[in-house]
């Protein structure tokens, strides 16, 4: 069962072929046997993921039929869940307990999702392979010598290892669609401000974004009609109707214009991955797509803009943690003292790396040099897009430059920013983005050969079009059954 999809296990729950109490049961026995070779799980919530159980099949008796009935859940410890431990994956929030829950893991929970556990990130969200968690590591469930990605590696891990059949992940410029693509599942990011911010602990708030990572695109598509529309608690989240994704998925890609962007040519990438996506592409032609040449002219400068801006906002955001109000607080002769021996001690390099360069981006003198034109920046980077999709539907493009790599191979933290070259330019023009396998390359000393992940993405609100391209895609190929865990889980 744990291998099934979130819309079968949903509907066997449904039809009372197995209860939600069984599926937590065998969920967490599978949790106990492989999670210490993962690493998903910074908290598990066993206890109450039993009794969210009980409570689901007892709403399943009455006849209430539910549209996530039983599926077990892994919740990135970014978004707050009441009573829990909520650690943002940092020192200084070792010991916070949620007051509350989040409202995309309320909705969640609301369908009748069982969250088992909190899920391991990097530090805020800062990252791209989860090695800046300031509390565990994770491993990439394909191969244990690699990273899973991040920022969302905790929670891709749990869902390519079947310890969860949906992962919530927050996306800022990237975090959701390059663990998806390293562990070879699906990993959609929302258009920004379709989901409710509300409870997940800010790093970035123009960027930030709560959205699925899941197996199948109709999974993601489920998670997705369950999270998205307007919440009063966040004044970003966007007042409009949301159409339902999981009933237009699509079989075929007759008619759709599919943009390939000239800026990211795959051959730099090495002869394997070029291949690879040359073959993705006459894939989506053979569909039935018409594919397009399109120019994205400013995308090359996205991950300037997006290291000016994400460090300039998280600054502020990220002032909060000053020992008063929340988590650690380390003594000090007087207030100064204890927020800065506070701040030292809780917060790791990359945290505090992100902080001085958003603090001197802000800082009078250089705001209007730095910060105001990476304003300036990010909005033609969306004017490219507009342009774009006058010529195309959907754009496709690789979700990252390489597979999972081994720990520590990116410790110049340059080298990590580049990992989101092609999933940032999204991010800044707020548009919906998914990652699809779309097969795997041989790699010296990897287990098996190593997944890639295809970029799907489209204008502002249309996630129906998204997920319906990438449905067919995935029906089409198949690619996420082609790679293996490795061998110590098998
Ligand atoms: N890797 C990028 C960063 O480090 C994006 C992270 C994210 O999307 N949260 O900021």
């Amino acid at each position: 069962m744990l291998e099934q999809s979130a819309t079968a296990m949903a509907r066997a729950v449904n039809a009372r072929e197995i209860s939600a109490r069984e599926l937590i049961e065998q969920t967490l026995r599978h949790v106990d046997a492989t999670d210490r070779h993962v690493g998903a799980y910074l908290t598990r919530l066993d206890d109450r993921a039993l009794q969210a159980a009980a409570e689901v099949d007892k709403r399943v008796a009455d006849g209430v039929p539910l549209p996530l009935a039983g599926v077990p859940l892994a919740v990135k410890d970014n978004m707050c869940l009441s009573a829990t431990r909520t650690t943002a994956g940092s020192k200084i929030l070792g010991d916070w307990v949620a007051p509350y829950t989040a409202t995309a893991v309320q909705r969640m929970i609301d369908a009748g999702a069982i969250p088992i556990g909190k899920t391991n990130l990097d530090e805020f969200a800062m990252g791209s392979s989860c090695e800046n968690s300031g509390l565990a590591v994770t491993r990439n469930p394909l191969d244990l010598q690699r990273v899973p990605g991040g920022s969302s590696g905790g929670s891709a891990a749990a869902v390519a290892s079947f310890q969860a059949a949906v992962g919530l992940g927050s996306d800022t410029g990237g975090s959701i669609r390059e663990p998806g693509a390293f562990c070879g599942i699906i990993g959609f990011k929302p258009t920004y401000g379709r989901v409710s911010r509300y409870g997940l602990i800010a790093f970035a708030s123009s960027l930030d974004q709560i959205g699925p990572l899941a197996r199948t695109v109709e999974d993601a598509a489920l998670a997705y009609d369950v999270m998205a529309g307007w919440d009063t608690m966040d004044s970003t989240s966007v007042n409009r109707p949301v159409e339902s994704t999981s009933s237009s998925l699509r079989e075929d890609l007759r008619g759709v214009r599919i943009g390939l962007v000239k800026e990211f040519p795959t051959e730099p990438l090495g002869a394997d991955i070029d291949a690879l996506y040359k073959k993705a592409y006459a894939d989506l032609e053979a569909l039935g797509a018409n594919l397009v040449d399109v120019s994205l002219p400013t995308a090359d400068y996205g991950v300037a803009t997006y290291y000016l801006i994400a460090p300039a906002e998280c600054s502020a955001n990220l002032a909060r943690f000053d020992g008063v109000r929340y988590g650690l607080r380390i003594a000090g002769a007087d207030i100064g003292e204890m927020y800065e021996a506070t701040r030292a001690a809780g917060f790791g390099p990359e945290v505090k790396r992100r902080v001085l360069i958003g603090t001197y981006a802000l800082s009078s003198g250089y705001y209007d040099a730095y910060y105001l034109k990476a304003q300036k920046v990010r909005t033609l980077i969306a004017a490219d897009f507009d342009r774009a999709f006058e010529r195309c539907d959907v754009i496709a493009c690789p979700a990252a430059s390489s597979p999972a790599f081994v720990f520590n191979a990116k410790s110049d933290p340059y080298s990590m920013y580049l990992m989101d070259y092609y999933t940032i330019p999204m991010a800044l023009a707020g548009l919906p983005a998914l990652s699809v396998p779309c097969g795997t390359v041989k790699v010296e000393g990897a287990a098996s050969p190593l997944p890639m992940g295809l970029q799907f993405c489209t204008p502002l609100f249309e996630e129906r079009r998204l997920l319906a391209a990438a449905n067919a895609y995935e029906r089409a190929t198949q690619h996420a059954r082609s790679h293996a865990l490795d061998p110590e889980l098998r």
